[in-house]
């Protein structure tokens, strides 16, 4: 065998995002225990930060130490009980994955349909939550990466409070990227991933559970089926003040490279953060409208940081996305369900939101498409 060099690639798909250079050194640095007293001050530290981004005070605010999925699936195997009726909004492939892990962990799924593409319909939701006067959860995708649609988190939110319902959020691609405000909105649990806005690697899921989450979770009749994400379980091993108990070794290097993204991100600023991706998303979208380029979603709901646009007429869809790999080691997406073969997903998430990505992309595609 011999050690593996990837190539050096510019990232611009549904994630995972460009990762910072700095943050890359930071998970070199040497391991340490993950109860050495120096890494539960950074374990401290990172769940701190990470209010910060979720714009809440939740106690119960920490990274899972897993992918973006195991950060979904610890809201519903913790807040699912079997039985529960579950209000799901599928609008794109992470509504469907909602409803999945519902019923796999006994709940009844009431699915509200939005085409893909568009934002969650509140006045459908309104509908549902009104016909199932039982439902206890209201469970959505704020930023849908399969389709490059934002959804009305708020507005969704109260509804579902209006109907005595918490609500489960996607944040995954919204956290960093967009306009997210846990508190003020109201939003019951909510998880996310590194990868994406966050400029960091992949394989983390920061999440975040208010006190009406949390006593619903405190109050199960039974326990939850899983061991690794029972929060009951977990939180003694994050949990503030209480001595540490051992419950998995945290991916230590991996915590670096979150904690330095967080680091990054309140030296840029949240608010900032929010606003470099909606005017390099301008950019990009300006760039390809020129080329006659169009959008799937309608500018009102549009995701600055997934740009799903048509792909052009007589354009080979595979053919174009080797090329750009190939002669400009630029991945972009390709797009999904339906839309297979018929869009491209573009992505400025994090470090990839960056000027020079947007030049390198533009000016690939025109070359490749002339070819
Ligand atoms: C990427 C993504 C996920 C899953 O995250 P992984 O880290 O790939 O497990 C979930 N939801 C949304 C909206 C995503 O974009």
């Amino acid at each position: 065998m011999k050690s593996f060099n990837p190539p050096v690639r510019t990232l611009m798909g549904p994630g995972p995002s460009d990762v910072h250079p700095r943050i890359l050194s930071a998970m070199a640095r040497p391991t340490i225990g993950h109860l050495d007293p120096a890494f539960v001050m950074m374990m401290d530290e990172t769940k701190e930060a990470l209010k910060y981004v979720f714009k809440t005070e939740n106690e119960l605010t920490m990274p899972i130490s897993a992918p973006g999925s195991a950060g979904m699936e610890t809201c519903f195997a913790n807040l699912v009980e079997p039985g529960d009726k579950v209000v799901v909004c599928i609008n794109g492939v992470f509504g469907m994955r909602m409803k999945e892990n519902i019923t796999r962990f006994g709940g009844e799924a009431i699915v509200v349909e939005d085409d893909w593409g568009s934002a969650v319909s509140t006045d459908k939701v309104e509908q549902a939550l009104s016909e199932n006067a039982d439902a206890k959860i209201l469970a959505f995708v704020h930023a849908e990466t399969s389709t490059g649609a934002i959804s009305d988190a708020k507005a969704l939110c109260k509804i579902a409070h209006d109907n005595d319902c918490i609500t489960i959020v996607d944040a995954v691609t919204s956290l960093g990227g967009s306009e997210l405000r846990v508190d003020e909105w109201e939003i019951d649990a909510i998880y996310s991933g590194t990868q994406k806005c966050l400029s960091a690697m992949p394989g983390i899921s920061p999440v975040s559970f208010n006190e009406r989450a949390l006593s619903k979770v405190k109050n199960r009749q039974t326990p939850t089926t899983s061991w690794f994400l029972d929060l009951n379980l977990v939180m003694g091993y994050w949990g503030k003040g209480a001595k540490r108990t051992y419950h998995h070794t945290a991916p230590v290097n991996t915590l670096y490279g979150l904690h330095e993204s967080l680091v990054m991100l309140s030296d840029e600023g949240l608010e900032n953060s929010w606003q470099r991706h909606q005017t390099n998303h301008e950019l990009l979208r300006d760039g390809l409208e020129a080329m006659g380029i169009s959008f799937l979603v309608d500018k009102q709901s549009r995701l600055p940081q997934l740009n799903s646009v048509f792909i052009p007429d007589g354009a080979d869809d595979a053919k174009v996305r080797a090329a750009l790999l190939n002669d400009y080691n630029l991945e972009i997406g390709a797009g999904l369900g339906a839309y297979a073969g018929k869009v491209w997903r573009i992505g400025l998430m994090g470090y990839s939101s960056r000027k020079e990505n947007i030049t390198l992309c533009l000016a690939a595609l025109k070359q490749t498409l002339e070819k």
